[in-house]
């Protein structure tokens, strides 16, 4: 029986990232990436990758964003769009058991678009240019309970489908590393 785990895009493709200038600071998040993908190939488990919402929508030069920012009826639609082909696959791996299992779906805590237990908030918005206030404007940026906006319009597309209970939601994060690790059994 293949067994199968929906991935965030960027667990198999980091080039899809905001560009980041401190790279030690995702030294434990990369070396739990590559844990994470080296058993699941150990272990013969097939990777789904699912779109990556910013990089189909902002490209490679966006900023790093909070998850208020996202948190709008575009950007919302633009996920459920993108979600809309992987739900039917889901579906129909789900309908037949006897011969796929859906181990989950795999997101990145942290994410303004793919945090599953933890997403970032902070009052960001406006020009650049002339303003006075951007160190205080940045230092809101915080890690916070909730899910990323692309997270939660799949958790939503489950629950309208009924997968909900038959598809758990876990996510790569390098101060939880059992979240990912533990669903590849
Ligand atoms: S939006 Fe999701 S898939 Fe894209 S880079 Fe961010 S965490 Fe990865």
């Amino acid at each position: 029986m293949d067994q199968i785990v929906f991935v965030s895009h960027c667990i198999l493709n980091t080039a899809s990232k905001v560009v980041l200038y401190d790279l030690s600071a995702a030294g434990a998040e990369e070396a739990l990436r590559l844990r994470f993908v080296s058993v699941a190939l150990d272990k013969g488990i097939q990777l789904i990758q699912l779109p990556c919402p910013e990089f189909t929508l902002y490209g490679a030069n966006r900023w790093g964003h909070v998850s208020n920012q996202f948190d709008t009826p575009f950007f919302r639609n633009h996920c459920r769009r993108i979600l809309e082909p992987f739900i039917l696959q889901l579906k129909e791996y789900l309908q037949h058991p006897e011969r796929f299992k859906i181990l989950g779906i795999v997101g990145i805590d942290g994410s303004p678009s793919c945090g599953v237990d933890y997403t970032c908030y902070g009052d960001w918005y406006g020009s650049f240019e002339e303003r006075k206030d951007l160190e205080g404007t940045l230092s809101t940026a915080r890690l916070g309970d909730g899910m990323g906006v692309f997270m939660h319009e799949l958790a939503d597309l489950l629950q309208a489908e009924g997968l909900a209970d038959q598809v758990p939601l876990r996510s790569l994060y390098a101060d939880e590393p059992h979240k990912c690790m533990d669903l590849l059994g």
